[in-house]
């Protein structure tokens, strides 16, 4: 079970709760909480000064802000792609449709904290010329859905959305949107034929949404985190953001941590802070038992082994050299008793599950990888299916419309990469190796 408590890591004497800022005040989601931090200052200010678009995009690259849904692409050049000689509506779109398993830190934001969310919509949607926003959240989570719904009419009650936002003649409006529990709807894509009102299927790229998204519109879609990160840049500027991470990572991340782990829940810590370092403030491996491997950013990026991940920072350029990725910050612990066979069975099962059909090499790629996998966990695995593995997934990788098909070839890749003996050891034996230890 995950308390989903959250939890701030400091880096020297200062604390850097951005995203998680409101998480243990009481009424955290409320607009009375957030005016009482400064919320939606920064709005009014940016109105009030008529601040350029240009000027503040420029704040947001120098923040060093990558997108914090996985792909890690650099916001404010992500934001400048928006046409800004384009007649007619625009749109943006937050990705809150988290479903990959271990991911829960976009939750916390939308249920803890969603007047930060809006505020940086409103910004985004400022810079962008924006009229119309979604938040779209994942079909699965309903109390945060309330919760981000009671926020948008406190807000728009309050004249912090709608038309001329604080009698300062800008207009925008947002909504929530609650997905339909698919995973492939967090593809960006898909989640833009979904708010259209069709099947939640990935669009062939280009074009890309910046020039042809919801209705054939310039449409900017983010995750989540990334929004709520923007007041806190624009109070306190592009510059302090980036000096609390490292190069090429600014800022904090937010990593959900789950698995064997003593005290599993959200941490926002500086990028770049020693994996060892989180592993200690979240308890350590649960039972005292050892680590065994992690998977740093969730299913969709490559298993460490202990003796790698012990030795890595947790931002984008460590993790990338280390032979993974951030990702979303889904961090999975696996102690010393955990069979990578099995393991692997469950992930490959949820990406064949997920795969929308379009593809046939992720259609029959995935179902092909799982079925192997389940025959070898079964007792009934052969020793050319080690081979049949890796090269199933590697006709997977790269042949896709959207990255779903690569995602569901990572952990095969990665699993067979470090804990090859564990599945020869499994065909030969009919049985787990860690069985055989126990
Ligand atoms: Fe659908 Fe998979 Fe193709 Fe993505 S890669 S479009 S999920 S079939």
């Amino acid at each position: 079970m995950l308390n989903n408590k959250s939890h701030n890591a400091s880096k020297g004497s200062e604390v850097f709760p951005i995203c998680l800022r409101t998480s243990n005040l009481e009424n955290s989601s409320s607009l009375q909480t957030y005016l009482s931090i400064g919320g939606y200052q920064q709005i009014q200010r940016i109105l009030k000064e008529k601040i350029s678009p240009e000027k503040l995009i420029e704040e947001i690259k120098i923040s060093g802000l990558r997108g914090r849904g996985g792909a890690g692409f650099p916001t404010g050049i992500k934001w400048s792609f928006i046409p800004n000689d384009s007649a007619g509506t625009k749109y943006i779109v937050c990705n809150s449709d988290e479903g990959e398993p271990g991911t829960f830190k976009d939750r916390e934001i939308i249920k803890k904290n969603p007047h930060q969310l809006i505020e940086g919509m409103t910004i985004a949607a400022y810079i962008m010329g924006a009229q119309v926003g979604y938040n779209y959240i994942h079909g699965e989570i309903w109390e945060e859905y309330e919760s981000f719904e009671k926020a948008l009419a406190e807000a728009k009650k309050a004249n912090f959305l709608g038309k001329s936002i604080c009698g300062l003649g800008f207009d925008f409006e947002l909504h929530a949107f609650h997905g339909y529990g698919a995973y492939i709807c967090g593809e960006e894509t898909a989640l833009i034929e979904s708010i259209e009102g069709k099947k939640g299927q990935p669009r062939f790229k280009p074009p890309f949404p910046a020039t042809y998204g919801i209705y054939g519109r310039p449409t900017n879609v983010n995750n989540t985190e990334t929004y709520a990160t923007i007041p806190w840049i624009m109070q306190n500027g592009g510059e302090s953001f980036a000096n609390i991470g490292v190069e090429n990572s600014g800022g904090t991340k937010i990593f959900s941590v789950s698995g064997h782990i003593e005290r599993p829940g959200n941490y926002e810590i500086p990028m770049g802070m020693p994996f060892k370092t989180l592993l200690e403030l979240s308890g350590g491996v649960w039972k005292g038992r050892k680590l065994k491997a992690v998977i740093p950013g969730g299913p969709s990026t490559p298993v460490l082994p202990a003796a790698e991940i012990m030795e890595t920072t947790l931002d984008y350029d460590s993790l990338k050299n280390s032979g993974s990725s951030v990702g979303a910050g889904s961090l999975i612990v696996m102690d010393e008793t955990t069979c990578m066979v099995s393991t692997l069975k469950r992930l490959s099962y949820f990406f064949y599950e997920e795969s929308c059909g379009q593809c046939t090499p992720c259609r029959e790629g995935t179902g092909w990888v799982y079925r192997v996998i389940k025959r070898i966990v079964d007792g009934k695995g052969k020793p050319e299916d080690i081979d049949l593995l890796l090269d199933v997934s590697k006709k997977i990788s790269g042949r896709t419309i959207c990255a779903l098909g690569d995602a569901a070839a990572v952990p095969v890749l990665s699993f067979i990469k470090h804990f090859k003996d564990e599945f020869k050891y499994f065909i030969k034996n009919g049985k787990s190796m860690m069985d055989a230890n126990s």
